[in-house]
C-alpha cells in the first residue's frame, strides 16, 4: 500500500498530524505500537493523571472545606479502586474517540511496531510477529517519550515506580518519595497527599518547578504543604533499594551530608527521554543527537527531506499541545504552506490545586537577557470571586517591558489558572501591552479579573482592588 503520508505513533502530534494531513487530501496511514491510540497523553499521560487530580481533589474538598460551605458529610472514605476504575473508563472513552476521528478521516489505522526498512518503506511488526510493509512519500515520526531514571534509582515498577504506576496504585501509600518535584511529580504527589499519603519531594534544584518562574515554585510549595508534605531541596539522590515492603533512598544533604528517606512507594519522576527504539532510524539515513532526540531544522524535517519529526522525540518542551501544534504544522508544510509556530507562547500547566500556568518570559530570563522590564501582580484573595468559593491561594504575575509595556511574561497560579492562561496567550499573539488588557472589561465576579488587576499594577500601579 503506497501512501502520501505515513505517521508513526498516535500520540497528541501523531493523531493531530494525521487529520491534518487528511483535511488537507492526504492520503494518510497511522501506526501505532499499542493497540489503543493516543499516545502517552491519553494512555498514561495528561488525561488519567488529570482525571485521578479531580477525583482526589472531590475528596479532599469534602474532606476539608464542604463543612465550611455548610455541607455535612458522615463516613467518608476513599475508594481507590473505584478512582482508578473511573479514570480507566475515561482514557477507554477518549482513546476510542481517536479511533472515530481516524475512521471519519479515512486514515487507515496499522497496530505494531513501525520500523524503517528504507527512507519511504515502513514494516509493521505486529504483536503476533507477523509482518506488513507500507511506503510512503512522506513520514512523521511522532515517537514520543519514555520516563527516564538514572542508573542509581533502577525503576522495579513495585515500590521504584515511574508516573505510569503511579496511575494504577491498588493501594493509598503511607509513605510515598517523590524523586523530581518538576510538574509531573508535584501533580501525581499531590494526587496521593491529598488522600491520605505522607509525601516527601527530593530535588536537585531549590524549589518546585524549578524552570518555571520562581514565584511560582514558591507558592506552590506554600499550598503543597498544606496538604502535609515534606521539601528536601538541593538534594542529590545517590541510591534507591527496594527492601520488599520498604524503599529507601540515599541522598547528600546541601551541606554535603549523607541521609536516607525510607517510604514504601519512591515515584521517580526525573524526566522523559525520546523513544526511537525499534525505529531503525539508520535504515532512513537518521540520527539522534546527545540527548537521543531526532535532528529536525525549522521546517520540523530531518536530515532526510521527506522525513519529518515532531512532539517529544524532537527539541522543545514535552507537552501534548506543542506537539499537537507541531502536527499540523507538517501537514500544512507538506502541501506548501507557510505555517508557523510561536514557541514562546506555548503555554506550560501544572495542574494541582491551585493550578500553576505560565507563558512568555519568566522574571529570570527578562533579567539575563538583559531586557528593561516592570511586574504587576495581584493576590487571588483580594478577588470576590476566590472569597465566595474559599480559593484564595495564588496570585497573577505580568512582566510587561518597562518601556513599551508589551507583555512579555505572565504567570499565575490559582484556580482555574489552566483555562485562564488562554487569554493571556491571545494577547501576546496579538502583542498586547498590559494597559491595553487593563482596558478590557472583565465579567465580574470572575477569577480572569486578577488578570486584568495584574496588568493595571503593571501599568503605573494602577490596580483597584488592593
Ligand atoms: C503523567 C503525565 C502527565 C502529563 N500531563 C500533561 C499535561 O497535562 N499536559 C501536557 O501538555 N502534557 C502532559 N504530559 C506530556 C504529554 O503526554 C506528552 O508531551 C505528549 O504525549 C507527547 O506527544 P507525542 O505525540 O510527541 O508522543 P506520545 O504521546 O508519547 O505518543 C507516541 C506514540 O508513539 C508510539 N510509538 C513509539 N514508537 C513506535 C513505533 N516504532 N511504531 C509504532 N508506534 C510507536 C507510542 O506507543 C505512543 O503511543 C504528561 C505526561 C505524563 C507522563
Amino acid at each position: 500500500m503506497e501512501y502520501d503520508v505515513i505517521m508513526i505513533g498516535s500520540g497528541p502530534g501523531g493523531y493531530t498530524g494525521a487529520i491534518r494531513c487528511a483535511q488537507l487530501g492526504l492520503k494518510t496511514a497511522i501506526i501505532e505500537k499499542y493497540p489503543a491510540l493516543g499516545g502517552t497523553c491519553l494512555n498514561v499521560g495528561c488525561i488519567p493523571s488529570k482525571a485521578l487530580l479531580d477525583s482526589t481533589e472531590h475528596y479532599y474538598n469534602a474532606a476539608h472545606t464542604f463543612a465550611e460551605h455548610g455541607i455535612k458529610l458522615e463516613h467518608l472514605q476513599v475508594d481507590l479502586a473505584q478512582m482508578i476504575a473511573r479514570k480507566a473508563s475515561v482514557v477507554d472513552q477518549t482513546t476510542k474517540g481517536i479511533t472515530y476521528l481516524m475512521k471519519k478521516n479515512k486514515i487507515d489505522e496499522y497496530h505494531g511496531v513501525g520500523s524503517f526498512v528504507d527512507p519511504h518503506t515502513i514494516k509493521i511488526t505486529k504483536t503476533d510477529g507477523s509482518e506488513q510493509t507500507i511506503t510512503g512519500k512522506n513520514i512523521i515520526i511522532a515517537t514520543g517519550s519514555k520516563p527516564s531514571s538514572f542508573p542509581s534509582m533502577p525503576i522495579d515498577k513495585k515500590r521504584v515506580i515511574t508516573s505510569t504506576e503511579a496511575l494504577t496504585l491498588k493501594e493509598i501509600p503511607k509513605h510515598l518519595i517523590v524523586i523530581g518535584a518538576g510538574v509531573i511529580g508535584a501533580e501525581l504527589g499531590s494526587v496521593y497527599a491529598r488522600i491520605g499519603a505522607k509525601v516527601s519531594f527530593v530535588e536537585f534544584f531549590d524549589s518546585m518547578i524549578p524552570t518555571m518562574d520562581k514565584t511560582m515554585g514558591k507558592e506552590l510549595q506554600k499550598v503543597i504543604k498544606k496538604l502535609g508534605a515534606d521539601f528536601y531541596f538541593s538534594h542529590k539522590v545517590t541510591k534507591v533499594e527496594n527492601k520488599g515492603d520498604e524503599v529507601v533512598v540515599s541522598m547528600d544533604t546541601p551541606k554535603g551530608e549523607q541521609t536516607t528517606l525510607t517510604g514504601d512507594y519512591c515515584l521517580v519522576s526525573v524526566g522523559r527521554r525520546p523513544y526511537t527504539e525499534g525505529l531503525n532510524l539508520e535504515a532512513a539515513g537518521l540520527k539522534t543527537d546527545e540527548r537521543g532526540r531526532i535532528e529536525v531544522d525549522e521546517h520540523l524535517r530531518t536530515s532526510v527531506p521527506h522525513i519529518y519529526a515532531l512532539g517529544d522525540v524532537i527539541r522543545g518542551a514535552m507537552l501534548a499541545h506543542k506537539a499537537e501544534e507541531e502536527g499540523t504544522f507538517i501537514a500544512e508544510t507538506i502541501v506548501g504552506q507557510k505555517p508557523h509556530i510561536h514557541y514562546r507562547l506555548i503555554p506550560g500547566v501544572v495542574y494541582t490545586w491551585p493550578e500553576v500556568a505560565s507563558v512568555g518570559y519568566t522574571e529570570e530570563e527578562v533579567k539575563k537577557e538583559g531586557i528593561p522590564y516592570k511586574v504587576g501582580s495581584f493576590p487571588f484573595k483580594a478577588l470576590g470571586r476566590a472569597r465566595a468559593s474559599m480559593d484564595v491561594d495564588g496570585l497573577v504575575k505580568v512582566l510587561a517591558h518597562k518601556d513599551t509595556d508589551e507583555i512579555l511574561g505572565v504567570h499565575m497560579i490559582g484556580a482555574r489558572a489552566a483555562d485562564m492562561i488562554a487569554e493571556a496567550v491571545t494577547a501576546m499573539e496579538f502583542r498586547a501591552s498590559a494597559e491595553d488588557v487593563s482596558r478590557m472589561s472583565h465579567a465580574h465576579p470572575t477569577y480572569t479579573e486578577a488578570f486584568k488587576e495584574a496588568c493595571l499594577a503593571a501599568t503605573d500601579n494602577r490596580a483597584i482592588n488592593i
